[in-house]
């Protein structure tokens, strides 16, 4: 049997920081229970204009507050999780109108509080400057989903690892594509679910409802995985053979590769 079972959500977001999440951090930790987490690393977008989309203000904050309100569903988080589940600090970066891969998503892993808010405008700085940054804080840096539609390439040395699993159900990640990649590169593979908790919802009649073109209601794999997980695909995740509780013991697991991938057979 394996000893890797110390098991860690890698991705995901809440609806207090992230435009896009459907869940309060507070229901993601509950997720992350029922399906036997022992861990996880939130990951909202970190972006500009997310203050503008969440609270519809049409004027910039000063940066301690937007990184108040990015920090708080972390925070929600951290006051919602039981004593011994850890809940990790990381960020879902995407650059402004940088060259390359201005629609790409980086999430990231080792950040702090403090760097946050002592470095303002860290997301317009490009992804270049940004892997300077990260390596002199010792930052782990993956490309989430890289091989969704409208997403570039970018060059490998400006990575650490990238998503070869992602559950997000409402987008064709290609999956198989950036694991290919991964192994060509020597890039290291990791699992997340993208977990945003806007999956299909049983109707009256009990059925799960259509919420995707290819994860209708009479699609087998769906209807299956539903039924197990309560989510079209199965989640995804890392499985670590520690406890992971802060971010110096994730990042000697990540470098070390001394993990196992949930939710695929890589
Ligand atoms: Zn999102
Ligand atoms: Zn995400």
């Amino acid at each position: 049997m394996s000893e890797y079972t110390f098991r860690m959500e890698m991705h995901m977001h809440t609806s207090e920081a992230s435009p896009c999440g459907k869940a309060s951090a507070a229901e993601g930790i509950a997720r992350c229970l029922r399906l036997g987490y022992h861990g996880c690393v939130i990951t909202d977008h970190f972006k500009a204009r997310t203050e503008q989309e969440l609270l519809g203000i049409n004027h910039d904050l000063p940066w301690r507050e937007k990184i108040d309100l990015f920090l708080s569903g972390y925070r929600n988080a951290k006051a919602a999780a039981p004593n011994g589940f850890p809940v990790l600090l990381g960020v879902e970066i995407r650059f402004k109108d940088c060259h390359p891969g201005s629609e790409n998503d980086y999430t990231v892993y080792g950040v702090t509080e403090e760097m946050l808010y002592a470095n303002e405008g860290l997301y317009d700085i490009g992804l270049p400057a940004f892997r300077r940054f990260a390596q002199a804080h010792g930052l782990f840096v993956v490309q989430a989903h890289p091989f969704r539609f409208d997403m570039t390439h970018v060059k490998p040395k400006y990575l650490d690892g990238m998503e070869v699993y992602n559950s997000n159900p409402h987008h064709d990640e290609n999956n198989d594509f950036a694991a290919l990649w991964a192994d060509r590169y020597g890039l290291l593979p990791l699992s997340g679910s993208d977990y945003h908790g806007d999956g299909p919802r049983r109707n009256a009649a009990g059925q799960w409802e259509t919420f995707h073109k290819k994860k209708a209601i009479d699609n087998p794999d769906a209807v299956r995985n539903l039924e197990q997980f309560g989510e079209a695909n199965p989640p995804g995740g890392l499985a670590f053979c520690q406890t992971v509780s802060d971010n110096a013991a994730l990042l000697t697991a990540l470098r070390n590769r001394d993990y196992r991938l949930i939710g695929t057979e890589i």
